[in-house]
């Protein structure tokens, strides 16, 4: 049905078109061209024809103004915002934030990357097509002094069979593993794996592509198992070695007794004497090697029973006075009153100290002292809470600096015929510390050669109970 058109705005239309029409009327009225009844007439007539011809486009453009209008929704700020307009704009909406969500979750994960690479204690790092470092985690960086802009491998790496075998790897797609060896500022072996990084199936390649990652490199550390190896070899030679010598003494006298000796009791004297002599030191290097193993079997077990340390210091100390006083030497102890108990196992502290003290003995100077004393108090670096320290010193030849650090090594003496002529298995100080590893202590060498030598072992002290504490 046509909307209705108000008669007023009919009206008002008609008068607008008629005007010209009725002031000519009016005119010919006022100069009595016409009568005035037929001016009027004639006015109206006009008038109501007008309205008539203007009904229906009025009509339509109302229906016009109510559909514009209907299209046109005219927001507060001059918007327009019409359903299929707001219908599109709430699409773009949704598409705008499904791109932010994907953005936000692509950096998130390769933030996670990031830290994951960052995490790997091994050196990694990737590399683009071009061999170029795109990408290298902390450990890597400080190895291979790799600074904020990274150039090709080699210009880190100078290791031809790596860089060939990255070359190989980029070329093929295949993965490489090969050993490599840094010699400044300590020699380590790595072993470096190549591992091709495929680009990602079905994407079309890009700019990008030419300095996307193409291969990832690592580097494991494998000084530590070479360094294990290299020990383990050795110490099958040293202790075999260490054997044997004695055991061709003790045979060759066997072969002297029965031969040319047989009835020389003289001889027979001497060589027999030699013989206990060795088989004496067979005994304690089968020993020591025996308290080594044993000690290295339990090293990652702390002791937990708290052990008080004095008695086992004079315990040591009382078996020790007749080697000591062959010697002409004495051996002193002083102790801190109310010294705490360390978390312990006896024998081995017993072993340890003994061990110490027998050094003194065999390398301190003849008739001179040695000063046992234990003290409760600060630890070294590395060491901390209360510790209890036992130190032994000695007057004697004292170490050159050289040496020091290499004592503990199994089989490693300053010199070697004083060592053996002493006594020495040379394993002594190893097992001191391998017991004090085992006890989570520290083990600290003073000495100036031509005065003397201490040798200080410190123990964590064990934690206050309530009985330590009313003791
Ligand atoms: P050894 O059985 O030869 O004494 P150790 O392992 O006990 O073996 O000691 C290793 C080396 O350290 C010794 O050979 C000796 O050269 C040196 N050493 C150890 N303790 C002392 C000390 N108190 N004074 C001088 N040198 C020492």
């Amino acid at each position: 049905m046509s909307p209705a058109v108000s008669l007023a705005r009919l009206f008002a239309a008609a008068l607008a078109l008629a005007s010209v029409g009725l002031v000519a009327l009016l005119l010919l009225a006022v100069t009595r061209e016409i009568p005035w009844g037929a001016a009027i007439f004639a006015a109206l007539a006009l008038l109501a024809g007008l309205m008539w011809r203007l009904r229906r486009p009025m009509q339509e453009a109302v229906v016009i103004a109510a559909a514009a209008d209907r299209l046109a929704e005219v927001d507060a700020a001059g918007t327009v915002r019409t359903p299929e307009i707001i219908e599109i704009a709430a699409g773009l909406a949704r598409a705008r934030a499904l791109v932010r969500e994907r953005d936000e979750e692509m950096a998130r994960r390769a933030a996670v990357a990031e830290r994951i690479l960052e995490a790997l204690p091994d050196p990694v790092l990737l590399l683009d097509r071009d061999r170029r470092v795109v990408r290298a985690n902390t450990a890597a960086r400080e190895l291979l002094g790799i600074g904020v802009t990274a150039g090709d491998l080699a210009g880190f790496l100078r290791a031809p069979p790596v860089l060939a075998a990255a070359d190989a790897v980029l070329a093929d797609n295949i993965a490489r593993d090969i050993a490599y060896k840094v010699d400044v500022p300590v020699e380590r072996h790595f072993g470096v794996l190549i591992t091709p990084i495929a680009p990602v199936a079905g994407t079309a390649p890009t700019a990008e592509d030419r300095t996307s990652p193409r291969a990832v490199v690592r580097l494991v550390d494998l000084t530590t198992v070479k360094r294990a190896e290299e020990m383990r070899a050795d110490f099958a030679a040293n202790a075999s070695h260490e054997l044997k010598t004695p055991l061709a003494a003790l045979i060759g006298s066997i072969e002297t007794l029965r031969g040319p000796a047989h009835d020389d009791a003289k001889a027979r004297d001497r060589f027999l004497g030699l013989m206990a002599a060795q088989a004496e030191r067979m005994r304690r290097l089968v020993n020591d090697l025996l308290a080594l193993s044993s000690i290295e079997l339990v090293e990652h077990a702390p002791p937990t029973t708290p052990v008080a340390v004095t008695p086992i210091v004079r315990n040591v100390v009382q078996a020790l006075e007749i080697p000591a006083k062959a010697r002409d030497m004495r051996i002193t102890v002083t102790a801190d009153e109310a010294l705490p108990p360390v978390p312990g196992d006896a024998d081995q502290l017993a072993q340890l100290i003994q061990n110490l003290l027998d050094n003194a003995i065999k390398y301190g100077s003849a008739g001179s002292e040695i000063a046992v004393r234990l003290t409760a108090g600060a630890g070294p670096t590395g060491m901390p809470g209360k510790v209890v320290a036992v130190s032994v010193a000695d007057r004697g030849d004292g170490i050159p600096p050289e040496h020091i650090p290499r004592l503990t090594e199994r089989f490693y003496r300053v010199d070697s015929a004083r060592s053996r002529e002493a006594g020495g298995t040379g394993l002594g100080l190893a097992i001191v510390k391998h017991i004090l590893s085992r006890h989570r202590g520290q083990l600290k060498v003073d000495s100036e050669v031509g005065i003397g030598s201490t040798f200080t072992a410190y123990l964590p002290a064990a934690a206050r109970t309530a009985d330590s504490a009313a003791a």
